[in-house]
């Protein structure tokens, strides 16, 4: 794992739980904080949240299981053949993954279209 790997995969785990999160949980309380990436033992980067509390736990979560990966290079969560994901923590990952991943590709094909 590199810190550009690492700091780019924090960031769209940040970017697709917050997304997430602001459509589908606008009526749950959400809390601030702070995702610090660390990189051997060094802060590379902060990122900001305002979640509720079920994604907060969920981003520490992946977070945690992104940052301990044991493989190199990481393959893309989804194509491991031995994912370290409890399965339920892992429901509710690929459920966020394609709901924003959708959302996100929604965007953009409509900023292609209208411009
Ligand atoms: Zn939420």
């Amino acid at each position: 794992m590199t810190s550009e790997k690492l700091q780019s995969d924090s960031q769209t785990l940040h970017r697709f739980i917050q997304l997430h999160c602001d459509k589908k949980h606008h009526d749950v309380p959400k809390k601030k904080g702070v995702l610090a990436v660390h990189f051997k033992e060094k802060c590379i980067c902060e990122l900001p949240y305002d979640i509720c509390e079920e994604c907060e736990i969920l981003l520490l979560y992946a977070y945690d299981r992104l940052q301990n990966c044991p493989r190199n290079p990481k393959p893309s969560c989804r194509k491991c053949p031995n994912p370290c994901y409890e399965k339920s923590m892992w429901k509710k990952m690929s459920k966020v993954m394609s709901f924003s991943g959708m959302q996100l590709g929604l965007t953009k094909v409509r900023k292609l279209f209208f411009k």
